[in-house]
Formats: C-alpha cells, structure tokens, sequence
C-alpha cells in the first residue's frame, strides 16, 4: 500500500516536471510487484472470512445464547428490554451477525458490550451502532479505539475508528447493568490480556463471557503492545473463577464453550509457565536464552492449538514479567 501510494504520488509530480523522470523509472522498478505475494495476515483473512461465514448459536439459557462466527465469540441475550449482544465481531460479518440476531427476535439491537478494543471484538461496531445498539466498554476501550493502535505480536496497525464505533458509556473498574430481568456485572481486569479487558457475569443466567482473558484449550495471544501482562492474565482469570460455580457456562475470547474446570485447567497452564520462565529470567537468562532451553515443551501438545505457537508465547510471557 504505502509502496504504491508513493509511486502514485512519485508519478503525479512526474506529470508536471520532465526533470523527475530518472526518478520515476526507479520508482516503477521497486513497485513491480513481488514474485510471490506475502500471504494474508490474520486480519485480511478474518475480514475475506466475514461475508460467507454462518454465524452458529449455542443455547445457554432460555435467554443467553452464544454466538460463533468469524473473530471472537459473541452472546446475546434476549427478552423484554430488547436485543443485548457481547462483541461485534468484524466489520465484514455484519450482515450475518445481523442475520443471526434477527432469529431471537423481531425487537431491535438495544445495547451492544464490547469486552476489549481488538478489531475481531470491534469492528462491527459502526454496523451495530447505526442499527440503533447503544455501546458500552471500559474506558480503556474507548480511548484505544479513538487513535491509531498497533498490535506488535501480530504486526498489524490500525487507524483510529469512526465516532459511530465507539462505546457511548464508559467506566472505570466495574458496572452494573439490570437488563431482560438479569443483573450484568461487567469487571475491568487491569493489564491482562490488554489494557481494556472486562468480563461479563450474567448473575441469574450463571453465564461469564471471558472476552480474551480465556484461550480455551490453547495458549492466548497477551497484547504486550496496549497493556497486557501474563500475571494481569492470570489475576483476571482468578477473577472469573471467584464468582463461577461448576455449572457456570464460561464463554472464552475465543475456541470452545468451556466451564470452571477448564477455566481452572488454562489458569493452571498459564501459572506454571509463568513460574518457570520468572526463575529463569531471575536468574539472568537472556530472552534468546529461555526461548531456546523450551520450558513448555511438555505442555505443547496440549495448548499449541491455536494461533500462539510456544516459541511466541513464552516471548510474550518473558516480556511481560
Ligand atoms: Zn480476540
Ligand atoms: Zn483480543
């Protein structure tokens, strides 16, 4: 893009001026395209997933349902105050988001909860807001999606959001929302998986929707880049399975329907990594050092299962300590 830009704007003064000629045919050169071109990164490929994915529902309650389609998991609510939905999904999605919503009732989108700034949570956003949700986050949200942002361990920039994608009410450390006869209890948990994370406690429905403070059954991505931390990681998990009983449904960022004790199975994982790569950065071992001496090996084949292969997450726990 920026390569193409600046040979747009290379050609432009060449129109004007014989003298940039020589310049110009240098810029041809190095704008010839690549033999083999870079494969997309997981943005592009969630953004050309969107418009053809099927967005699954899952029942959790009469009321709660979980929705998967593409980026992050969603949950709706349904009942007398009207539609109340937990992510946005990506921008692309829209129109099947909006196609599964209009399945649980024919009242509109009221309120929309966004559980962290990531694009796969919040690009939906704008399409959601212009069909009348009122959208709520931490604060922390807000302020991420109001500037330019980059995401260092998945090399992607993204530029500020419009005004009709961002959240319209913001708080601090927690808030309380009584909606469709539930209580909503929606808890900031600072520096975990970013900077924005809040988990959402359905009290009278037994339901949590982690955001990405859950992998389920998979190393997590921590944004090291917007304020997450593994020991905010784990503190937030110990969160989530304070107020969770054996037969809360626990919704993870991203994978399967889970429950405590396999909330309790990744806080595990998360710990013990965290232990073993403190002890060796303590004891003066370089970033290189750790990586190297592989200390998940004997946890790989269990959590490598999603996009954070070891190599990546023990950097990201390293980091962050
Ligand atoms: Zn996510
Ligand atoms: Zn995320």
């Amino acid at each position: 893009m920026s390569t193409r830009r600046a040979f747009l704007k290379t050609s432009a003064i060449a129109a004007t001026s014989a003298t940039f000629l020589p310049r110009v045919s240098w810029a041809l050169e190095q704008a010839a395209p690549p033999a083999t071109p870079a494969p997309p990164n997981i943005y592009q490929q969630l953004m050309a997933a969107g418009p053809n994915t099927p967005v699954k529902s899952t029942k959790l309650t009469d009321t709660v349902y979980l929705l998967q389609g593409v980026g992050g998991n969603m949950v709706v609510q349904r009942g007398p105050d009207g539609l109340l939905l937990i992510d946005s999904s990506v921008a692309t999605a829209a129109d099947m988001v909006k196609a599964a919503l209009a399945k649980f009732s024919s009242k509109p989108l009221k309120l929309l909860i966004n559980t962290h700034w990531h694009f796969d949570h919040t690009s939906g956003n704008a399409a959601m807001h212009d069909a009348g949700a009122f959208i709520v986050a931490q604060q922390n949200t807000r302020v991420r999606l109001s500037a330019p942002q980059h995401i260092r361990v998945t090399n992607l920039d993204f530029p500020a959001s419009p005004t009709s994608a961002l959240p319209q009410q913001t708080f601090g450390d927690r808030e309380q929302l009584f909606y469709n006869n539930d209580e909503l209890d929606l808890v900031h948990t600072p520096d975990a998986h970013t900077d924005s994370d809040i988990f959402i406690h359905f009290v009278n429905a037994n339901v949590v929707h982690t955001g990405d403070l859950w992998f389920n059954a998979m190393y997590p991505v921590i944004d090291d880049s917007t304020g997450g931390t593994i020991n905010g990681m784990i503190r937030g998990v110990d969160q989530v399975l304070s107020i969770a009983d054996d037969r809360t449904k626990i919704v993870p960022g991203h994978g399967d329907l889970g429950d405590k004790a396999a909330l309790q199975r990744y806080r595990d994982m998360l710990a013990t990594v965290a232990n073993r790569v403190e002890k060796l950065k303590i004891g003066g071992q370089s970033l290189q050092q750790v990586v190297s001496a592989k200390p998940t090996s004997d946890l790989d084949a269990t959590w490598a299962k999603g996009m954070i292969q070891p190599d990546v997450f023990v950097t990201l726990v390293y980091n962050t300590l």
